[in-house]
């Protein structure tokens, strides 16, 4: 599955899935940029080693992905450093647990920022140039909880089943201009994201961290096994594919089992 001579742009890739991702794109042969709201310094060590394993291009640009004019001009950074933008990866998130009335309003404005409005800003910006070269993939980081809910994530369970919404959408208005748009759902993977909520989920379940893990967050997903980022990556590569050509407007789970129930 090569995907020499594409180029990508993955949001919110320093750690975690996004990083997976970037890296299965610059493996499968894309040149790639990275993003974060991080000091470019400190993301330097991470863009060499990734550019020195795959002797990809390799850029850092930093935005914050709350701020839609930082991604605008990101957007455009990108189409100059890499040449063109074929693939853009809308991964960044943030999460905050507290029950509805309790939920802080600067926590809810962050997360439909982050997890949700920085994809629409993406895809508006990166668009026209993929419809001029009539071929693009958008893929968006949705997560189980963009198809069911579960207690005291309000804005996050929000922000993506919003993002399945702007997924179909993207997807039907681009069908027959090459261009597919499709989110990914995974259930449980365990990044610094979900290694911060065990606290957060201990104080609101009144469970000791220790049996957050099994009690909670591993209970519904029937693999009893957290997602693997390198699985991610190659659900994202996959759909960056010929082969994939004909997916499109999807909201595809990989997790475990957990919204088979
Ligand atoms: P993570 O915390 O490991 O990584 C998040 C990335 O986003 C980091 O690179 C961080 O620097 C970046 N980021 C945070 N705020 C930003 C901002 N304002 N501007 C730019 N970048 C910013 O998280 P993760 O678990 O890898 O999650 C990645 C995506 O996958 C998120 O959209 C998340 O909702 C989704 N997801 C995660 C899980 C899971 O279990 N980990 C499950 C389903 C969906």
């Amino acid at each position: 599955m090569s995907l020499k001579g594409k180029t990508a742009l993955v949001t919110g890739s320093t750690s975690g899935i996004g990083l997976g991702m970037a890296k299965g794109l610059a493996e499968a042969g894309a040149d790639v940029a990275l993003n974060s709201h991080e000091n470019p310094a400190d993301i330097e060590p991470i863009r060499k080693k990734l550019a020195d394993e795959t002797g990809r291009k390799v850029i850092f640009l930093q935005a914050d992905m709350s701020n839609a004019d930082a991604i605008a001009a990101m957007c455009k950074r990108a189409e100059t450093e890499l040449g063109k933008v074929d693939i853009v990866v809308n991964n960044a998130g943030i999460q905050h647990v507290a029950p509805v009335h309790e939920f802080p309003l600067d926590k809810w404005n962050l997360i439909i920022a982050i997890n949700l409005n920085s994809a629409f800003h993406t895809s508006r910006a990166l668009l026209p140039g993929m419809k001029a070269r009539k071929w693009g993939r958008i893929i968006n980081l949705a997560s189980a909880h963009g198809l069911i809910g579960s207690p005291f994530k309000s804005a996050y369970v929000a922000a993506k089943h919003g993002m399945v919404g702007l997924t179909k959408v993207t997807a039907l208005e681009v069908a027959e201009e090459g261009i597919t748009c499709n989110a990914i759902c995974p259930g449980y993977v365990l990044t610094p994201l979900v290694e911060k909520q065990i606290a957060d989920q201990a104080k609101v379940h009144n469970l000791p961290p220790g049996r957050v893990i099994k009690e909670v967050m591993l209970k519904g997903q029937p693999t009893r096994k957290f997602v693997g980022t390198d699985e991610i990556a190659g659900l994202a590569v996959f759909l960056c594919t010929d082969a994939a050509q004909s997916i499109t407007g999807t909201a595809l789970p990989i997790d475990g089992g957990w919204v088979a129930q």
